[in-house]
């Protein structure tokens, strides 16, 4: 199998052991982002992770390094009758414009500790109760559109 273990300093995201680990707790693998395949934007990532060595183009990055503006988890749907849907997306996706957050700033206050903690304290549950909403409202549209079509079938 390809190595897919991130390459930011310390992290763990993709090792055996936390797949492991994320497999005996019902937890969804985090996602790993590929480093961009421009220059420019690879060497920033490299800064950001406090390289000296470039980073090959085979390396991953995983969103816990990452601004949640710059991530997005869902595809935004605005139905008919105005309101707006969030469906969560297969695999999330990254800004084209996204760097990691600096492994010189995160040293001093920590903030992707800080994140990372509280990914795995409130991730799982409200994610969930959202899409468990969305799906019903879904499902909802979806009869009344083939009662609708079935009333046009019928004329
Ligand atoms: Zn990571």
């Amino acid at each position: 199998m390809v190595r897919v273990k991130c390459s930011y300093p310390e992290c763990t995201t993709g090792s055996l052991a936390d797949r492991k680990y994320n497999k005996a707790h019902g937890i969804k693998n985090k996602t790993l982002f590929s480093v961009p395949k421009n220059s420019h934007r690879r060497q920033q990532w490299q800064n950001a992770l406090g390289r000296l060595n470039a980073l090959n183009e085979k390396e991953v990055v995983c969103e816990l390094h990452f601004n949640t503006s710059d991530i997005d988890r869902f595809y935004k749907t605005i139905l008919p009758d105005g309101s707006k849907v969030l469906m969560e997306k297969g695999r999330i996706t990254l800004s084209n414009t996204a760097v990691p957050i600096s492994k010189l700033t995160s040293n001093a206050d920590e903030p992707s500790k800080s994140l990372a903690q509280n990914y795995s304290q409130t991730n799982t549950i409200h994610d969930i109760e959202a899409i468990e909403a969305i799906t019903n409202e879904l499902n909802t549209h979806a009869l009344q559109f083939e009662i609708a079509n079935t009333a046009i079938d019928n004329n």
